[in-house]
């Protein structure tokens, strides 16, 4: 497969990868596409399925229009986004790519198809730009964890061609095979295909900036306390529980008391991604939280002799695990529910640690496989459409799990049941055979039963 560690972990804005971070990514590549826009007299973008069942409450609607004006994820300033939008919404315009202005009125060119699916995924987006000789359209798809995919495009990351790399895989098998050959652990692996794309020093200088971007937004999610947006009225609670576990009586701790901190983390990092902050999607958005809070977890309670080359490591083996799933089932929560999204980043952090911790390739895999296992058949049901309930708690419960997986595959020796291979395929099938109200819809499970409960006590 070709995929990079930086296709599974990038910087970007929250609340969502698929519905946020895809979208305007899409937007954006559309008008790239179009060649000069001097002619240009409007656009219109159409939204499919689920990005237009959840879209409003996922940020869809406000990231094409970033998208459209030529803003990418990584760098558009999260602090500046809402006087932008108000701005093209208050002159009824928008700069296409900030060099043609055209006419722009939300109600009129960014259209919700609410009981259609385009054909090749639920996430469909169909671009029109609309020039005096005639209209040109492109339907683009985004495929979970901020990847998009043009109609009839391979599935090759935005199309790109496959670097030429020592140690392919396509299986966990592959990689264990590859491993039993040279005797090499496998982010040593990871390390030697990332360096057939780029340096030593930007691969470096690249995996240290998604930790530094992962603390920042911990940091950032422990000292900001308030409401999230959306209308929902949930409040942010980790720096609040983060506070009170700084000065908690330690006579007092519960024998759990340790793994707290983990989940607050995680949660942080979820609170950030709701309220739309800077977030490194890892391997999705809505589970941006596990492995930063994991990471964190590596970084300062295990106490590491070598900190930097062991989050460099956990970071590589995490990818390959991300890579396994996107390959060969899904980490869209719109294909096969959340065990897709906050399961496959369970599994990720969980084999992150143990290859950190020197763990051997056999347990790395076992510590993978327990993560998606005990994850199996979650749905996606977010209430309101939002990113926040049951999100963010299911991040910090993702994180702890992560952790009792690696202890487990740690003090085993290796062998185990099931293969990751093979739990990864039950989880594409059991994500085939779940009901489309599951799948990030908001149509089914707790997202229905809470609005019900609501309009009944009204
Ligand atoms: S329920 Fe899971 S898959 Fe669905 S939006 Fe929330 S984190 Fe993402």
């Amino acid at each position: 497969m070709d995929m990079s560690v930086f296709d599974l972990f990038k910087i970007g804005i929250g609340p969502s990868s698929s519905h946020t971070v895809g979208p305007m990514v899409a937007a954006r590549r559309f008008l790239l596409d179009q060649g000069p826009l001097d002619d240009a007299s409007g656009v219109t973008a159409e939204l499919y399925g689920s990005l237009a069942l959840t879209g409003v409450g996922h940020g869809t609607d406000t990231a094409v229009i970033l998208g459209l004006m030529g803003e990418t994820p990584q760098d558009v300033d999260p602090g500046r986004v809402d006087a932008m939008l108000a701005e093209a919404q208050r002159r009824g315009e928008l700069s296409l790519l900030g060099v043609k202005t055209v006419p722009f009125v939300r109600a009129r060119h960014l259209v919700f198809h609410k009981t259609e699916n385009l054909p090749e995924h639920p996430n469909g987006m169909r671009f029109t730009l609309h020039r005096p000789g005639g209209d040109t359209s492109r339907v683009y798809y985004s495929i979970g964890g901020g990847f998009i995919r043009a109609e009839g495009e391979g599935t090759a990351p935005d199309g790109a061609p496959a670097a030429a790399v020592p140690y392919p895989f396509d299986t966990m098998a592959d990689l264990l095979a590859h491993g039993a050959r040279t005797g090499l652990a496998i982010p040593r692996m990871l390390r030697a295909n990332e360096l057939a794309r780029m340096p030593a020093e930007q691969l470096d200088a690249g995996l240290d900036r998604i930790w530094q971007v992962m603390r920042s937004c911990i940091a950032r999610g422990l000292e900001t306390s308030g409401q999230l947006p959306g209308g929902l009225n949930v409040k942010r609670r980790a720096a609040k529980l983060w506070q009170q576990a700084q000065g908690a009586d330690r006579a007092n701790e519960l024998p759990h008391d340790a793994l707290n901190g983990v989940s607050l983390y995680a949660m942080a990092v979820n609170e950030e991604n709701a309220a739309g902050g800077r977030v490194v999607t890892a391997p999705t958005n809505g589970a941006a939280g596990i492995i930063p809070a994991v990471l964190k977890y590596y970084a300062e309670d295990c106490k590491p002799l070598d900190p930097v080359s062991g989050v460099r490591d956990f970071l590589l083996s995490a990818a390959a695990i991300g890579m396994l799933c996107k390959r060969n089932a899904s980490i869209s929560g719109a294909e096969i529910g959340c065990q897709g999204e906050v399961g496959v980043a369970c599994a990720m952090a969980a084999a992150g640690l143990v290859a950190a911790l020197g763990g051997s390739n056999a347990q790395i895999e076992n510590a993978a496989e327990i993560g998606i296992e005990h994850h199996l058949g979650m749905t996606c049901d977010p209430i309101g459409g939002l990113v926040q309930i049951p999100c963010i708690e299911r991040n910090g419960m993702g994180a702890v799990k992560a952790i009792t997986a690696a202890s487990l595959a740690l003090k085993g020796d290796g062998t185990h049941f099931v293969s990751l291979d093979d739990v990864i395929e039950t989880m594409r099938q059991t994500g085939a055979d779940m009901g489309a109200k599951y799948k990030e819809t908001s149509l089914g499970g707790l997202a229905v039963h809470v609005v019900t409960v609501n309009h009944a006590a009204c």
